[in-house]
């Protein structure tokens, strides 16, 4: 006989076989554990019977008990409907119903105590509620509490089907006598350790709670339940690696790296930037591969950071290479890297698609005898025929945009795997980085050079474009650079280009003395590059755009962001479009236009745009608004599985339990290391488990994981 949990769910009181076809097709519910694991999304407060007199308009669902008063029927034919009158001994009220009317006129009784439940709506002072579900009232019964409302397919409700039929097929599976077998899933130490409701009473709370507070702990036990496997399955790969995937050593700051700092850096190095480094020099001398993130907000200098971190590995006889997301960047950082390290005398050579033959074989020969200290490029980087001496350092910027496999196939390029950074400026709140990278290390950059003057951001409706036309004449004369951008539209990309294009003609218009290039999504690659070619040089003032303007193009001259539609853009995008001014030492402006017509949610978004320019606040925010889900670089890692109860915008704080006790777990049970029994963590606190909880846990990893993808190498 098969477990409690493993049995098919056509075996359930009420169901049988052409139940249990539905209920696989339409929701994937195959066994008992499929449905006890088939939450609610809501819950409608059964617990407390109001008064008529408490009633307010913007109430959910109430239930009040009191009598029917009277019942007239009004109208005609289709349009008749029943009026009842009701009453809880106080005031009155109104039940309505426009069909059915006279068996239900039938059905009820005036003068007897009933229950009726619905949405109660005010019209006037009276309120009334429309179709309400009755039923007879009797003192001797215990209020229902809190009733689950479950998701039911379009296909399910045609054949019938309703959140309370499910809601009574859960009761019947908690009714069978085997629901009090059920087993553990959390192993029971790590449950009396966290304090945690046992399975049986969170699945019971969670479908029918008694009150709030039992309903918060079993969600709280089950979002538990699913982080810590989560987190459990990412430690146990992320430790392996940690283990077996050796690094190079770099043993010394040698005479590049002391030279460049002591006499040609052009600036002082911020104290973020100076931490950052000591994080990444004492990661490359451990003896284990380094993968870290640098995060930093726009303009925060992590190019120096990237750069002097390769100084390290050029100063121990090793290579380094950048990679940056496209051609313009890629150019951009090769002018940078090879200006600061002409000064020292380092070779640094550019890669992409488009270096000719003669210039390509150049750089081959020089990539293969060690010539070239620093290569710079785009993609073109990692395909199989670029070949190093010795690479111990690899840089990548903007990491959003490369898919994990396009990483793991930089390592492959050297017998000992490269150090790896990875740049980013889009924030990732803790939560979220925990969660995609695992054992990642993480260091921040969260100082501004200083002398930056702030940018001012502000909030502006259509009707106001004279005043900002004003702005943008006055800052041409001063001799800046503009960007006007537009949303992408991309299920209308005729739309979309209509826009830009009005646009710009509109824009060439206003002023016709400076040149003015466009960018968009339907151009192809090698004319978008010469349209952003002729703004990066200044020949254009202003850049007419759709987003694809590039996340790290430098242009300190402009002065002026000007978005359209903004309300059509999330925050951390708003946020990087801002940065792309305020790179010069004058003030800049950032305009985000709307229509005068936008709802107060949205403008609030908004306006956290206009109250600060911390780029963490801004991401966590928009994770809060949009959940993780939308989140750049959450698409690639596979986020998008089974969480069915946490949240990682809002349970950060049960995350962190809950990788505490995955810790523990582990430092105590090496041999759960995926692959790699080794000997005991002895530093970390341990949390020992008993042999069947072991068996439980190794159980539930692989029932949970067995179709996920290899997590230790998103990173
Ligand atoms: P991001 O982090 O956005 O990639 P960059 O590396 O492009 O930022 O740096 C932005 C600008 O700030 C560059 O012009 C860079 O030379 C300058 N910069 C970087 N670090 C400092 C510093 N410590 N002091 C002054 N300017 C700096
Ligand atoms: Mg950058």
């Amino acid at each position: 006989m098969a477990d409690f949990f493993n049995t098919d769910i056509k075996f359930l009181k009420g169901v049988g076989e052409s139940r249990a076809k539905v209920l696989n097709k339409e929701l994937e519910i195959f066994n008992f554990r499929d449905l006890l694991y088939y939450f609610p999304f809501r819950h409608i407060d059964r617990s407390k019977f109001y008064k008529i007199a408490e009633l307010s308009g913007e109430m959910p669902m109430v239930q009040i008990i009191g009598r029917f008063v009277s019942f007239t029927i009004e109208g005609e034919g289709a349009k008749r409907r029943l009026n009842a009158v009701f009453s809880d001994g106080s005031r009155l009220m109104e039940c309505v119903w426009f069909s059915k009317v006279d068996s239900i006129k039938d059905a009820y009784k005036i003068g007897q105590d009933y229950v009726i439940f619905g949405k109660p709506v005010q019209f006037r002072s009276i309120f009334s509620i429309s179709h309400p579900e009755v039923s007879a009232y009797d003192p001797q019964k215990p209020p229902m509490g809190f009733v689950g409302v479950y998701t039911v397919t379009e296909n399910m409700r045609r054949k019938g089907y309703s959140s309370r039929l499910l809601s009574s097929l859960v009761k019947n599976l908690i009714a069978n006598p085997r629901f009090d077998t059920l087993p553990s899933i959390l192993p029971e130490e790590v449950r009396e350790r966290y304090n945690l409701l046992s399975l049986k009473d969170a699945l019971v709370q969670m479908h029918c709670p008694e009150n709030a507070e039992l309903l918060r702990k079993a969600r709280e036990r089950l979002k538990f339940e699913e982080l810590f496997y989560l987190q459990l399955h990412i430690l146990r790969f992320s430790r392996e690696r940690g283990r077996k995937i050796k690094g190079v050593i770099f043993p010394t700051i040698g005479k590049y790296f002391n030279d460049y700092f002591f006499n040609c850096i052009p600036f002082e190095l911020t104290g973020a930037q100076k931490r950052v480094l000591k994080e990444i020099r004492a990661d490359m001398r451990t003896g284990r591969q380094m993968n870290r993130l640098l995060q930093g907000d726009v303009g925060s200098g992590k190019t120096m950071v990237g750069f002097m971190s390769m100084l390290m590995a050029v100063d121990n006889g090793y290579q380094g290479a950048l990679m940056a997301p496209t051609e313009i960047l890629a150019t951009q950082h090769y002018e940078t890297i090879s200006k600061w390290g002409a000064m020292i005398g380092l070779r640094v050579e550019l890669l992409t698609g488009s270096v000719r033959t003669r210039k390509r074989r150049e750089i081959d020969e020089g990539l293969r005898n060690g010539d070239i200290h620093i290569l710079v490029g785009t993609h073109a980087l990692i395909e199989d025929n670029v070949v190093f001496n010795r690479l111990g350092l690899v840089v990548i910027d903007e990491q959003h945009r490369f898919g994990v496999a396009q990483r793991a196939k930089m390592w492959k390029k050297a017998v000992v795997p490269p150090h790896v950074l990875v740049m980013t400026a889009t924030p990732i709140p803790r939560t979220l980085a925990m969660t995609i990278y695992g054992d990642l290390d993480v260091s921040v950059i969260d100082e501004l050079p200083p002398g930056r003057k702030p940018i001012e951001t502000i909030m502006r409706y259509d009707e106001n474009r004279m005043e900002v036309n004003r702005l943008i004449a006055r800052e041409l004369h001063a001799g800046r650079q503009i960007y006007i951008v537009y949303p992408l539209i991309s299920e209308n990309e005729k739309l979309e280009l209509k826009s830009v294009e009005e646009g710009l003609e509109r824009i060439k218009g206003l002023f016709p003395e400076v040149e003015v290039c466009c960018v968009h999504g339907k151009m192809k690659p090698e004319e978008k590059d010469f349209q952003m070619e002729r703004f990066v040089s200044g020949q254009a003032r202003i850049l007419v755009a759709t987003t694809v303007i590039e996340v790290g193009v430098n242009v300190p001259n402009a002065s002026v962001m000007v978005v359209e539609n903004a309300e059509r853009f999330g925050l951390s995008q708003l946020h990087q479009l801002r940065g792309r001014v305020g790179r010069g030492s004058d003030k800049s402006y950032c305009i985000l236009m709307t229509k005068f017509k936008i709802g107060s949610e949205t403008r609030k978004r908004l306006s956290i745009m206009t109250e600060t320019t911390d780029g963490f606040l801004i991401s966590e925010a928009d994770m809060k608004l949009r959940g993780p889900g939308d989140m750049e670089g959450t698409q690639q890692s596979g986020l998008a599985f089974a969480l069915k109860v946490a949240n990682l915008a809002s349970d950060g704080q049960i995350l962190n339990i809950a990788r505490e006790a995955a810790d523990m777990v582990l430092n105590a049970h090496p041999e759960l290391v995926a692959g790699n029994p080794s000997p005991t963590d002895k530093t970390g606190e341990k949390l020992l488990l008993s042999s069947s909880s072991l068996a439980l846990v190794a159980s539930e990893l692989r029932f949970r994981f067995a179709k996920t993808v290899d997590w230790s190498q998103i990173s």
